[in-house]
């Protein structure tokens, strides 16, 4: 069984699929590392930009407060060590009270941010204020005045937040001790700071829609300033505060990413300690906000991935359905191919392809080692001549090119070749084959190969010629048995004595004749003859010397007669001629001719002269009879009478 033979797909066949679908699977898993390392990239840019503005935004604050509390800080001190201790000595405030206040309004001129200078005594009771004609305070229940007055080492206080009365924007009282040298508490000089401002400025500042801005105390965690607002947690402490914990560690700013322990919102926090002071500001961005973006991107690069993939199985199915489809036709192609092989192989007849161009054999099945004598390794390159006797090479030639013609030319029953062809063996002999060829052509539509079938022949040319001999023996055969037949037949109808026709032949042509002249108005005579006493020449010279006068008489009647006259031996000495187209009196006169004849004929025999005479009746149609049977009566009549007459005498019938 040839290679070709295995139709069943081999690993071979399967592997450029595998591999298609490796090149594919690679290409997207690259597709989606390098996605996922651009997502990770952008995603860890957002971040990166969250982590930045939020840093920069609370260092900006910082900075701006830091600047404000510094100089806050600073003017209070330096109220404070410019007061003289008298100024709070219980009952003398009078005296100073024009000076102090004027610097004190001066001092506060100069500061926006803050509602006022306030100098408290010992006591806590207000002595001196920039604003004057303010309502007295008494402060000593505060807890500014408090937790100056129960601390000496206290150099300095935040209050928690209040809210101002008038315009109810939050204030933050900062205050200084005034001591002696003692460091007994003797004054308090406080300033409320408007924290409208920062409020304003934590307004103003876009940090996505849950961004958040806080202003919160490193000392205990309390809650001074929130955007958006948070007043149920002003002053108290937000509870798992990380940035809290980070802050009692030491440390003044970081970043960090956490929930809010406010609200649960996802942020990136930025924290700033404000200067030395116990203040520190956060910044938070919502991860849903920064963040924002990477997701459209994510969801437009995830759905661009999709469709991508979508479009690619697409193309890979029908890519492998095409593939398959090619690799079944294939085994088809195969399978008809081995089983076209297996034909080839098999077949008595030889087949074989021709190369049109080079006119080689390019094929050659096994058979043709049988049928020339040569294997199909050494029949495969031959070249017409080579393979042909010449008559027939070059008869294929111009058969050949006669079909190229006619093929250029649009012929389609110039594809098929059938011809006789001798091949020739390798001992030299021709063997006659019967070739049946049809045309190959190529992609282009151009003959490039003759297929064709060769089927020894010399059996059935041997058995031809047999059969033409045979043939030409039987047409032999036949025509002598002709010749018989007719020979036959002639003897049927003939006398064997005298070789005129006998009366049975006579019966048929009367009739036909009598019916001609009815037919066609024509005249015709019968006359009848009968030799005088010819029992006498027997009995005097012997039968065979009477043979010959019958003979000798039929053969003067023969000789006498028209073409179409019929003279015949009517009975043993008896003759009658038929004569057509004839009346009566020429028959009377040709009767007339053939007695004178007759009656000096001398028939020589065994050395004797032997005479005689005859008589004769003649009838004539129509005038005597219309009938055979009358005519034939008519003239035996006639005949009659003339022997009665006397013999050797012409009569013709009379009543
Ligand atoms: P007539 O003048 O009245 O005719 O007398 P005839 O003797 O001729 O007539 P007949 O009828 O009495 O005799 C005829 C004879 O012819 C008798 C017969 O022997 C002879 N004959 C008939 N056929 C043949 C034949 O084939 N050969 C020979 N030699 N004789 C024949
Ligand atoms: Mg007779
Ligand atoms: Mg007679």
């Amino acid at each position: 069984m040839p290679e070709q033979a295995h139709y069943q797909r081999s690993p071979l066949r399967r592997r450029p699929e595998r591999r298609l679908l490796a090149v594919c699977a690679v290409t997207l898993a690259g597709t989606a590392l390098l996605l996922a390392l651009v997502l990770g990239e952008v995603y860890r840019q957002a971040v990166r930009q969250a982590e930045v503005d939020a840093g920069h935004l609370v260092d900006i604050i910082e900075e701006r407060l830091g600047s404000t509390l510094r100089r806050l800080h600073a003017d209070l001190e330096y109220l404070a060590v410019s007061l003289p201790l008298e100024a709070f000595a219980a009952g003398g405030g009078n005296r100073w009270q024009p000076a102090v206040e004027r610097q004190l309004a001066l001092q506060a001129a100069r500061f926006p941010e803050i509602i006022g200078f306030r100098v408290l005594d010992g006591a806590g009771l207000l002595r001196y204020d920039s604003q004057s004609g303010r309502a007295p305070i008494a402060a000593s229940e505060r807890d500014y005045f408090l937790a100056l007055r129960d601390d000496p080492a206290l150099s300095l206080h935040f209050s928690p937040v209040l809210v101002g009365r008038n315009n109810e924007r939050p204030l933050l009282i900062v205050s200084v001790p005034v001591r002696d040298a003692k460091g007994d508490l003797r004054g308090v000089v406080m300033a409320p700071l408007d924290l409208g401002n920062l409020q304003s400025v934590f307004d103003a500042t876009r940090l996505g829609e849950r961004g958040v801005l806080i202003l919160q105390r490193s000392d205990n965690g309390h809650l001074l300033l929130r955007q958006p607002p948070l007043p149920e947690g002003l002053n108290r402490p937000l509870a798992d505060n990380p940035i809290q914990q980070r802050l009692d560690a030491g440390e003044q700013a970081g970043s960090i990413r956490l929930r809010g322990p406010a609200d649960g919102v996802e942020r990136q926090y930025a924290y700033h300690r404000v200067g030395g002071y116990p203040l520190y500001v956060v910044a938070g961005i919502a991860a849903e906000d920064y963040l924002a973006n990477w997701r459209m991107l994510v969801a437009a690069v995830g759905l661009s991935a999709l469709l991508l993939i979508l479009a690619l199985s697409l193309v890979l199915i029908r890519l492998l359905r095409a593939e398959r489809e090619e690799a079944a036709t294939g085994a088809r192609l195969a399978e008809s191919e081995a089983r076209y092989r297996l034909l080839a192989d098999n077949s008595h007849d030889v087949i074989w392809t021709l190369d049109i161009a080079s006119r080689r054999l390019s094929y050659v099945s096994p058979s043709v080692s049988a049928l020339r004598g040569y294997t199909p390794e050494e029949a495969v390159g031959q070249a017409l001549e080579q393979w042909l006797t010449a008559d027939s090479a070059s008869r294929l030639r111009g058969e050949i090119e006669r079909h190229l013609k006619r093929i250029a030319a649009g012929d389609r029953s110039a594809l098929v070749v059938t011809c006789e062809l001798e091949q020739l063996c390798r001992d030299g002999a021709g063997v006659p084959t019967e070739v049946v060829a049809s045309y190959l052509f190529d992609a282009e539509g151009v003959p490039r190969l003759m297929l064709g079938i060769s089927r020894d022949v010399s059996e059935r040319k041997q058995a031809e010629q047999a059969l033409r001999e045979s043939n030409r023996q039987l047409q032999l055969r036949l025509d002598e048995i002709g010749r018989l037949q007719v020979a036959l037949q002639e003897q049927a109808v003939r006398d064997g004595l005298t070789g005129l026709h006998n009366r049975r032949y006579l019966d048929g042509i009367l009739e036909r004749e009598v019916s001609r002249a009815r037919r066609e108005g024509s005249p015709l005579s019968l006359v009848m003859l009968d030799i005088d006493h010819f029992k006498r020449v027997n009995d005097t010279y012997g039968h065979q010397a009477g043979d010959e006068v019958l003979r000798v008489l039929a053969a003067t009647l023969q000789a006498d007669i028209r073409a179409e006259d019929t003279a015949c031996r009517y009975g043993g000495e008896e003759f009658l001629v038929l004569l057509p187209n004839m009346p009566l009196t020429a028959a009377i006169e040709r009767a007339e001719g053939w007695r004178r004849a007759v009656e000096t004929l001398t028939v020589e025999h065994g050395g004797v002269a032997v005479t005689c005479t005859i008589s004769l009746g003649v009838a004539a149609y129509p005038e005597h009879g219309t009938t055979p049977d009358d005519l034939t009566r008519c003239a035996d009549l006639a005949l009659y009478r003339a022997k009665a007459a006397g013999r050797n005498r012409v009569l013709a019938y009379a009543g």
